[in-house]
């Protein structure tokens, strides 16, 4: 198959890596410019966002990352990842930036802390039945929603927890941590159809 990058500067890389395997996948770990651009997709894992933000600038990667998502590599991005993917941060420490392309705010935290994390099952349309269940660690929210982004599922309350634009797709929740990984087939089948690195 196809060789999908998953950025390993902090978090849990090794988790997604394995998912993806799983579907045949060449999977590399991305920490420099140079495996950047043998990938064909990038998923950029649950940590800490501002950890993953300033190893990215210190690594030179942050500009190259940028551009392969404007030239539409497909990004699936979870929990930190989702907020590295958001055009606004809420909530960001002094300084925090991120790569953007979905056009939302993402507010950190907004759950509360380690202690509030908490599971929950999610219709989400897209992706049939069952509900998907959706692991939140200190997670984010997707506060508001842009014209170019569409939701793909929000808690019962109406909180926006996974989104989707163009190649672009996030959830502030971890499927990497559960047997069900019909968001990371969502996003290989966006790799096996985009073709990014031929293109
Ligand atoms: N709270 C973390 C952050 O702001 C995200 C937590 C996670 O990825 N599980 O980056």
């Amino acid at each position: 198959g196809p060789t999908v990058g998953v950025l390993a500067l902090q978090g849990d890389f090794r988790e997604h890596a394995a998912v993806l395997r799983s579907f045949g996948a060449d999977v590399i770990t991305v920490r420099r410019p140079e495996e950047l651009e043998r990938v064909s997709g990038l998923v950029i894992p649950g940590g800490e966002s501002s950890v993953i933000d300033k190893l990215s600038r210190m690594f030179g990667l942050a500009d190259p990352l940028k551009a392969a998502i404007a030239a539409g590599l497909p990004v699936y991005g979870t929990c930190a990842g989702l907020i590295m993917l958001a055009d606004t941060v809420l909530d960001g420490i002094t300084g925090q930036q991120s790569l953007g392309g979905l056009d939302i705010s993402v507010r950190r935290n907004a759950f509360g802390g380690q202690k509030e994390s908490f599971e929950v099952d999610i219709d989400i349309a897209e992706l049939g039945e069952p509900p998907v269940h959706a692991v939140f660690i200190r997670a984010p929210v997707v506060e508001t929603v842009g014209e170019r982004a569409s939701i793909l599922g929000a808690l019962a309350d109406g909180r926006v927890i996974a989104v989707e634009q163009g190649n672009l797709l996030g959830t502030s929740f971890h499927p990497e941590m559960t047997d069900d990984h019909r968001f990371h087939r969502r996003f290989y089948d966006r790799v096996l159809a985009t073709d990014f690195a031929a293109s």
